[in-house]
Formats: structure tokens, sequence, C-alpha cells
């Protein structure tokens, strides 16, 4: 079927699929191929003539097999594939380090202007200052927050972010003669991403065991440290959602060691406006835009880490970084003395940056402030309804962004930590995130961030109050059957990430194969 340019079919299709099927959700949404057919375009165009003789022989030989499809056909597929999914905009999403916070529309408004959304990376830095001013304005928001001397704005996740500032402390380290240097510590509670940075770079990795109220010792530190070692990667506030009282103490005795100190800055969202974390001693920090200043992430969409840097480390920073010349900004692109090359193509995710802006000049500095202490006070909240009913690991002293409950309530019911975080999705949440912190047994941890109100607040709590009382009165079989309600019932999740299948086959092929 073809489809004239207003967007109405014309001629007989000949696909398989009714696009209406009687039910609002379609638990099987066909591939696009499935549903389309490939003798047909979803746009009416003339035929075109192209002499062979022009291609240098590289005309194709093959049909295209694109599936055609009209345009209400393709939109439905997408519309219906995304109805599938719990999102952000459709309900809680509770999932701990992850700070799944609202988007503000507003950002979205920016992000599309097209002198921001339009503009390409190779054009004249003269035609694209504004892009270069809001670049400047966002290192110059991310530097004064975190009382740093230097910023890259270029990596694409909190992993690449960690990637790049140990880089950049080992180019420090071999630049002043100590790259003998090999040993990374790492607390038990940190996050894998970290010992897998370390490990990727070539250094051993040496976990710091947790003290029993969740947070790192710092005479434990002081036992680690060695000429062997390189720094420190600390989570503050760490995952367990709590700050790390011996913050300086700890980086003090790692600087002591000649080691750097990292810190991952994925939890930032607790303490923005209000710690900065220069002060405490941090040589590197990540910070997850797509978490603290609340640009979209999940589902694979772009993220963005930016690392901010110590006086030490910034004559390491990679390029590009914009920069005030004789005629106006420009953006620095080679790299000079011990700076590190290019970590990302061009000058990384525009359109995070005007998302991120966005969201810090609508706040403002205090109204930042004001977004960390409400992120703390809804976790705060959640802790303090749900301890009667949950088994809280480090209760005695308040949490900070996140609720840590371990799994021993559930002692003798048969519902593990998993099951109750599938009933969870038959309630319409997200799950928290289960099993992590590892230093928890069957940890759930639960961010709500700053963006719910009490009223959502009070029925997830609610809601979860009554799962315990299930759980706790020999319900199992609601627990370990969930999720009942979702498009898909429990998974072999083993199976899907070990053996994915990742390429369609035509039915006669996958028949022909077979033979
Ligand atoms: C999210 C997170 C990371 C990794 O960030 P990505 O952007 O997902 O790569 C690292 N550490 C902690 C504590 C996190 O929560």
């Amino acid at each position: 079927m073809s489809m004239n340019n207003q967007g109405r079919p014309t001629g007989i299709g000949t696909s398989s699929f009714a696009s209406s099927t009687g039910s609002a959700l379609l638990p099987n949404e066909p591939l696009l191929f499935e549903i389309g057919d490939t003798e047909h375009s979803g746009v009416d165009l003339p035929d075109v003539t192209i002499s062979g003789s022009r291609l240098g022989g590289f005309e194709r030989r093959m049909p295209l097999d694109l599936a055609g499809l009209t345009e209400p056909e393709a939109m439905r597929h997408y519309v219906r594939l995304s109805r599938l999914n719990h999102s952000i905009d459709s309900g809680m999403y509770p999932l701990g380090s992850c700070t799944m916070k609202h988007n503000p529309r507003l950002n979205e408004k920016m992000a599309r202007l097209p002198g921001f959304a339009d503009i390409h990376p190779l054009q004249p830095a003269s035609t694209v200052q504004g892009a270069l001013e809001l670049m400047e304005q966002l290192s110059h928001w991310l530097m004064t927050l975190t009382n740093t001397a230097a910023v890259a704005l270029t990596p694409k996740a909190g992993a690449h972010g960690e990637l790049l500032g140990m880089m950049a402390i080992k180019a420090a380290q071999e630049a002043a003669g100590q790259g003998h240097r090999r040993i990374v510590l790492v607390p038990e509670s940190a996050h894998g991403t970290n010992p897998a940075t370390a490990a990727f770079l070539g250094y051993t990795v040496k976990a710091i065991p947790a003290r029993s109220d969740g947070t790192v010792d710092v005479q434990a530190v002081r036992d680690a440290l060695s000429p062997e070692v390189a720094a420190i990667m600390l989570t503050n506030p760490n995952t367990c959602g709590l700050f790390e009282p011996d913050v300086i103490e700890i980086a003090e005795a790692v600087h002591e060691a000649g080691a750097f100190f990292y810190c991952d800055g994925a939890n930032f969202n607790a303490i923005m406006g209000v710690v900065r974390p220069g002060d405490l001693g941090i040589d590197a920090m990540h910070i997850n835009l797509h978490k603290t200043f609340s640009t979209p992430h999940g589902g694979g969409g772009p993220g963005a880490g930016p690392v901010v840097l110590s006086q030490a480390l910034a004559p390491f920073a990679p390029v590009p970084f914009v920069r005030k010349g004789a005629k106006g900004l420009e953006l620095v692109e080679h790299a000079q003395g011990e700076a590190l090359g290019r970590i990302t193509a061009f000058q990384g995710q525009m359109g995070m940056y005007v998302r991120a802006l966005t969201y810090m000049l609508s706040h403002g500095g205090d109204g930042l402030a004001q977004a960390a202490q409400d992120a703390v006070l809804n976790a705060n909240y959640i802790k303090a309804r749900l301890a009667h009913a949950f088994s809280v690991p480090f209760g005695d002293c308040p949490t900070m962004h996140e609720a840590l409950f371990d799994d021993s309530f559930l002692a003798g019911t048969g519902v593990t930590t998993l099951d109750f975080a599938k009933a969870l999705i038959d309630e319409g949440f997200h799950p928290m995130t289960m099993y992590f912190p590892l230093v928890v047994h069957g940890a759930m941890l639960i961010e709500p961030t700053e963006s719910e109100s009490k009223q959502t607040l009070d029925h997830f709590c609610a809601v979860m109050e009554e799962l315990a009382a299930d759980a706790k009165a020999g319900n199992a079989e609601r627990f370990t059957s969930a999720p009942l309600k979702a498009p898909r019932r429990r998974l072999d999740e083993t199976r899907a990430a070990r053996s994915p299948i990742l390429k369609w086959e035509r039915p006669e092929e996958t028949l022909k194969a077979a033979e």
C-alpha cells in the first residue's frame, strides 16, 4: 500500500495484519516486517531510473527488503509498543540509584529551539556562538555547584565519565613518574561500574569492607593505602543512601598517600546546592545529567556524564572545551600539553546540555538546593512510614535521597525480594532496585526523587504495606506468580541476557535453515 502526500493510503494493501485487534493492549505486537510487506512503499514516489554507469558497479542487486506501511500503520505500531513499557510519564518509578525524576517539558521545548536542535557540529564557530555560550554557562554551573577547577562535558554516561576521570588520574600519575601505582580501592557497596572502570584501565581492584552502619571505615582505607595505590573510587552519598561521615578524613588520607580521590557523583541529587564536593577533597567526579539534572534516561537514550576535575587534574582534561578567544567563543579541539584527546565525537550531547541548563536556570541555585532537600525528605518519609512493616538495615541515622530495606521481613514467607518487586508491577509501579547494594541481603533500594507528591508517596506506601502484610499472611502465590497483569509474565532473564535473538529471519528462511 502506498500513501499520498497527505498521508492517506492509495492502492490496496497486502498487509496480513489487522491494525485494530479489539484489544487496547496487544501483548504480542508483531515486528514491522510482519505487519508490512516489502512489495510496497509507504509513499508514492515516481519511479527513478538511474543509469548504472554512474554508480561505479555499486548499484543494488537485491531488493531493499524494507517493510512498507502507511503512516498511520507505522505510527500505531510504535505507539502500541510504547504502551507496553512502564515510564516515568506513566507512573512512579522508584528505581534506587537511578534518580528517575520528572523531565520537565520546558527542557524539551528549549532543546527543540532550532538554534540548538538544527545546528551542525561542523558549522563555523562564528555561527554557533549561542550554543557555545550555553556550554560555557553549563560548565560554569557545574564547577560552581561542585567547587572544582575544570569540567569535561563530553562523556556520554556516568560510566563513560568514570572512565574519563580515571584516565585523567592515570595520565597525571604517569606524568609525575607515578605510573607504577596499579591498585584502585573500591568500597564493597560501590556500583558495579566503579570496579569495572578500574579493571578496564588495567588496575587491580581492592575492595574496602563496609562498616556495620553501611559507611566506609577511614581506618580500613588507611590500612589499604600504600605506594601502589593510584586512587580510591568512593560514592557519596553512598549506595546505601548514607552520607559518608568521614569523607574528609578519607580524602586527606588518600592524598597523603599520593593517591587521587575519584568520587562517583551519581547521587549528587541528594546534595546539589547544599554540599560542594570540591570542599570534601575530591579530585574527579562524574555528574549524571540524566539523573540529577532531569534529562531523560533509560531505554538506551542519550545520557551525559560530565566530569568535574580538581586543580591537579585540570591540565589533563580532554578536548573539546569552550574558551574565550579574540573572535568570541571558540571550541578548542586539539589537545595541547598533557591533555587527553577526545573521548567522544564532536562536542558531546548538545540536547542534554540544553535540558540540564534549562533545569538549572529554571530552579536557580536556591531552587536546586530545595529540590535536593525535598528528595531527601521524600526518601525519609518512605523510610519512616514503612519501617514498621519492612526491615531497615541502617536505621539509626536519617537517610539521604533513597530508602534501603533488606529482606529479613520476608523470612519464612516463601517470598523473595524478586517476587516482591514483581508483585509491585501488578500494582502499577516500576519495581525498586533489587539486590543492590550487595552489602545488604535481598536489598530493596527505593528512590522517590523530589518530583513525587505526598499523595503519590502515600499511595505507594499503602501499596507496599498491603503487599508486606499479604506476604506475611502466607499468600506467597500472589508474589511467586507475579506479574499477572503486565504484557509479559516472568521472563527467563538469564536466557534473555545470555542468548538474545537479535536478528529477525523470514519464516521461510528459518524453515529452510532448519531443513
Ligand atoms: C547510575 C550510576 C552509575 C552509572 O551511570 P550511567 O549513566 O548509568 O553509566 C554509576 N554509579 C552509580 C552509583 C549510579 O547510580
